[in-house]
C-alpha cells in the first residue's frame, strides 16, 4: 500500500474552524493510499499565543515563581478544551478528555517540580516542550472521527529514535525506519493516522525535540521511512516565497525549487521549513508539496531534484538574525598552518555552531559568524585559545560585533552566473549598507554578507529588488500608432505573463508627437495621456541613457525615416520588431548589415510576412533552412488578399463583397 505523508502546522491546527478545515482536504483527497498526517502544536490565533511557546513560557515562570503561572496553565487548558468540545461527537468527548486530562497532570507536576527546584535541565525542557503536540493530535483524529473518516492518533517518540542532544536530536535514521515500517506494516485501511510531529525518544525511551519547527522534519522522516509517494506541508503562506513575507513586501511564491535550493533557504533563515526538512527526502526521490491551507486551490512549492524554470539565477533572499561576528586578526598569523583549524577545535570545545566562516586571501584574518546568544562564550574560547600568540602580538585580538545578521542570496543556477556577488554587494553599498564579511557556499548555490543586525530589513529588500525577479521584465517601445500600432496596445493590454516573461511599454510615439515612462505605461490609455512633440533622436538617446534592460523597439509606423534608424537601434542593443516590409526591400547591403548587426547584438531582429491569408513564411523558411533544407526555388501566390478574394468570388460572391469582407476581417487596409 502507498502512503502519503501530510504536515499542518501550527497555525492549520490553531482553531476548531482550521481543523475542520484540513479534515476536509485530507477527505478530498482519500484513495488508495494510507494517509498519515502530522499536526503540530496548536499554534497563533486569534490572539492567542502558540502552545510551543506558551510551553516554554510556562517553564521560565516557573524558574522565576510567578504566579502568572496558575493562569497561564488554565488558559492553555481551557483553549485545547475549546477545541476539543468543538469538535468532538459527544460519545467521544469524554474519552479525548480522559486522555488529556492525563497529560495535564503530568505537566503540572512536572512545572511544579522545575518551581520546586528551580532548574529546568534540557531533558526535562524537552519532555515539556513535546506536550503541545501530545495534546493536539487526540483533537485532530476526534475531528476526523466526527466527520466520518477512521482515525487514530499516534505518539512518535517511540517511532522517531535519536541521540540525547535535547533540544535539537540527531535522527538515527536505520533503526528509525525499522520502527516506522513496522509500525504502519500491519496499517488498517482507510484509517487517517494523526502523528505527533517535532518529537522522537532516545534508545531509554527519554523524550526529546528535534528542534523548533521540527513537525516539518517529522513528516519527511516519517515519509522516508515509509517510501511514501510524495509529502505535502500544509501552512499559511502560498508554498516557499521568495523572501519572508513579513519582511518583503513584493515576495512571491516558487513554483518549483530544488531539494538544496529549499535547504540552503532553510538552513539560511526562511522559517516556512526547518532545516532538515529536505534530507530524508533526497536519496529516494520522494517529491514534496508546500500547500496553503488558507488558500488550497493555489499550486503551491514542489520541491523536489530539480529547479524550476525561474527568470533569474536568484531564487530568494533569507536571513539568519541574532548573529554576532568574531575577527581573528594579525600579522603574525600569515602562513601560519592552522590557525582556523585551532578556532574551530576552540569553539567545538564549547560546543559552539559556527554559521559561517571567511577568510581573507591574505589569511591575515579571519572571521567567525556564530549565534548572537554564544558570542560572549565564543570570544572567550578564541581569546583563550590564542593567549600566546596574543601575548607576543602575533595575533592582535579577536574583535567584532554582537549585532549582526547574515543575508543570504540562495539559488541553483547562481554557479553559471558571474558577478553576482558583485551586483550583491553593489546593490548593497549603494543602500549605504555596510557589508562586514562575505562568503560563497562551496556549492555556489548562495552568497552571504554579514550586516549590521539594524540593516537586516533594509539589506534584505534591497537585495530582493536588485537580484531576485518573477520574472523577466521585457520593455516595449512603440513606434507607429496607426491600424497596426493600436493592435499591439491591444495585445500588450490583454497580455498575461507567459513563459516567465512579463511586457511593458515604456515609450510610444507616432510621426507627430510622443510619451516616454519608464516606469512604464498603461496600453489601454497611453493614446488619452499628454504626448510632446514627437523626435526620433531624442527618444532613442532618452531610451539608451536610460540602461532599461532587455528593450524591445517594435515598428508599426511604416515609416522610412524609422527604416532608417534600424542600423542605429540594433547598434543601441536593443531588440527590432517590425511589422512592415520596408526594412528588408532596400538594397542588398542593407539587408545585410541588418543581419550582421542582429546577429552580433543582443536584441535581435524579427520580422515576419504571411501568405495565403495568414500563414507566416519567413520563420516556416528560416526554420526548414536551419533544419538542412536548401531552397531552389519560391514560387506561389504572394498576396494573402488576392488569394482570399479570388476564394471568395469562386464561392460566388461578388468583387465587392469579397472586398468589404477582407476588410472586415483585417486582411487588407
Ligand atoms: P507552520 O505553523 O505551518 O509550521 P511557520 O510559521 O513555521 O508555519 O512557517 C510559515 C511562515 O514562515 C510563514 O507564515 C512566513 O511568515 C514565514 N516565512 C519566512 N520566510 C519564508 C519564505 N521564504 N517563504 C514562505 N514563508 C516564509
Ligand atoms: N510545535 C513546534 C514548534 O513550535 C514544532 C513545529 O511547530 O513544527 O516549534
Ligand atoms: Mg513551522
Amino acid at each position: 500500500m502507498s502512503h502519503r505523508v501530510y504536515k499542518f502546522g501550527g497555525t492549520s491546527v490553531a482553531t476548531a474552524g482550521r481543523i475542520r478545515r484540513i479534515v476536509g482536504l485530507i477527505q478530498a483527497d482519500s484513495g488508495a493510499h494510507v494517509q498519515t498526517v502530522v499536526v503540530s502544536a496548536l499554534g497563533k490565533a486569534e490572539g492567542e499565543p502558540g502552545v510551543t511557546d506558551t510551553l516554554i513560557r510556562l517553564i521560565d515562570l516557573a524558574l522565576d515563581r510567578s504566579d502568572e503561572r496558575g493562569t497561564l496553565f488554565q488558559d492553555l487548558r481551557g483553549r485545547h478544551r475549546r477545541v476539543l468540545a468543538d469538535l468532538a461527537t459527544a460519545e467521544d468527548l469524554p474519552v479525548v478528555l480522559q486522555h488529556l486530562d492525563a497529560i495535564w497532570d503530568d505537566l503540572g507536576e512536572l512545572l511544579d517540580g522545575v518551581y520546586l527546584i528551580r532548574e529546568c535541565s534540557a531533558r526535562l525542557r524537552d519532555t515539556i516542550v513535546s506536550m503541545g503536540e501530545r495534546l493536539s493530535v487526540p483533537i485532530v483524529a476526534a475531528a476526523f472521527r466526527a466527520a466520518g473518516t477512521d482515525a487514530v492518533h499516534v505518539d512518535a517518540a517511540p517511532l522517531v529514535r535519536t541521540d540525547d542532544l535535547f533540544g535539537e536530536a540527531t535522527v538515527d535514521f536505520a533503526e528509525t525506519e525499522r520502527l516506522v515500517a513496522s509500525h504502519f506494516a500491519e496499517w488498517p485501511a482507510r484509517t487517517v493516522a494523526v502523528v505527533t510531529g517535532f518529537v522522537g525518544s532516545t534508545p531509554a525511551g527519554v523524550r526529546t525535540t528535534l528542534g523548533r519547527s521540527g513537525s516539518d522534519y517529522t513528516a519527511t522522516i516519517l515519509a522516508g521511512a515509509l517510501e511514501a509517494e510524495r509529502v505535502e506541508i500544509w501552512t499559511d503562506v502560498d508554498g516557499v516565497l521568495s523572501g519572508d513575507p513579513r519582511l518583503i513586501p513584493d515576495a512571491f511564491p516558487l513554483p518549483q525549487i530544488s531539494y538544496l535550493e529549499a535547504g540552503e533557504m532553510a538552513y539560511f533563515g526562511a522559517k516556512v521549513l526547518h532545516p532538515r526538512t529536505m534530507r530524508p527526502l533526497q536519496a529516494k526521490h520522494i517529491p514534496l508539496y508546500i500547500k496553503n491551507t488558507l488558500n488550497p486551490d493555489a499550486s503551491g512549492t514542489l520541491i523536489s531534484d530539480t529547479t524550476g524554470t525561474a527568470a533569474g539565477p536568484v531564487k530568494a533572499v533569507t536571513a539568519i538574525q541574532d548573529t554576532g561576528v568574531l575577527i581573528i586578526e594579525g600579522a603574525g598569523m600569515l602562513g601560519v598552518p592552522g590557525v582556523a583549524a585551532r578556532a574551530f577545535g576552540a569553539l567545538a570545545t564549547e560546543a559552539i555552531n559556527v554559521l559561517m566562516i571567511s577568510q581573507a586571501s591574505s589569511e591575515q584574518s579571519i572571521c567567525i559568524v556564530v549565534r548572537a546568544d554564544r558570542h560572549a562564550a565564543a570570544k572567550q574560547a578564541l581569546e583563550t585559545a590564542f593567549a600566546d600568540e596574543i601575548r607576543r602580538g602575533d595575533v592582535s585580538g579577536i574583535t567584532g560585533s554582537a549585532e549582526t545578521a547574515i543575508i543570504c542570496a540562495v539559488g541553483e543556477r547562481m554557479r553559471d552566473q558571474p558577478g553576482l556577488a558583485g551586483r550583491m554587494f553593489s546593490t548593497l553599498g549603494s543602500a549605504g549598507i555596510n557589508v562586514q564579511a562575505i562568503a560563497q557556499g562551496a556549492s555556489e548555490r548562495n552568497i552571504s554578507a554579514v550586516v549590521d543586525a539594524a540593516d537586516r530589513v533594509r539589506a534584505l529588500q534591497a537585495t530582493h529588488a536588485a537580484l531576485v525577479r518573477s520574472r523577466r521584465q521585457v520593455h516595449v517601445c512603440l513606434l507607429g500608432v496607426g491600424n497596426v500600432g493600436q493592435h499591439v496596445l491591444g495585445q500588450l493590454a490583454r497580455y498575461e505573463p507567459s513563459n516567465g516573461i512579463d511586457l511593458k511599454l515604456v515609450a510610444a510615439s507616432t510621426s507627430r508627437e510622443m510619451i516616454v515612462d519608464l516606469a512604464g505605461l498603461d496600453p489601454a490609455t497611453v493614446r488619452d495621456q499628454p504626448h510632446r512633440p514627437a523626435n526620433l533622436d531624442e527618444l532613442l538617446r532618452e531610451l539608451q541613457d536610460s540602461r532599461l534592460e532587455r528593450l524591445v523597439v517594435v515598428d508599426a509606423s511604416a515609416s522610412d525615416a524609422v527604416t532608417d534608424r534600424y542600423p542605429d537601434i540594433l547598434r543601441a542593443g536593443f531588440g527590432l520588431a517590425t511589422a512592415n516590409k520596408r526594412g528588408n526591400t532596400r538594397p542588398m547591403a542593407f539587408y545585410h548589415q541588418l543581419q550582421a548587426l542582429a546577429s552580433a547584438g543582443l536584441g535581435g531582429y524579427r520580422y515576419e510576412t504571411t501568405v495565403g491569408a495568414a500563414l507566416p513564411m519567413i520563420r516556416s523558411l528560416q526554420d526548414l533552412v536551419r533544419t538542412g533544407d536548401r531552397i531552389d526555388r519560391v514560387e506561389g501566390l504572394f498576396s494573402g488578399t488576392l488569394a482570399f478574394l479570388f476564394n471568395q468570388m469562386r464561392a460566388g460572391h461578388s468583387f465587392s463583397e469579397a472586398v468589404f469582407e477582407a476588410h472586415r476581417l483585417g486582411f487588407t487596409e
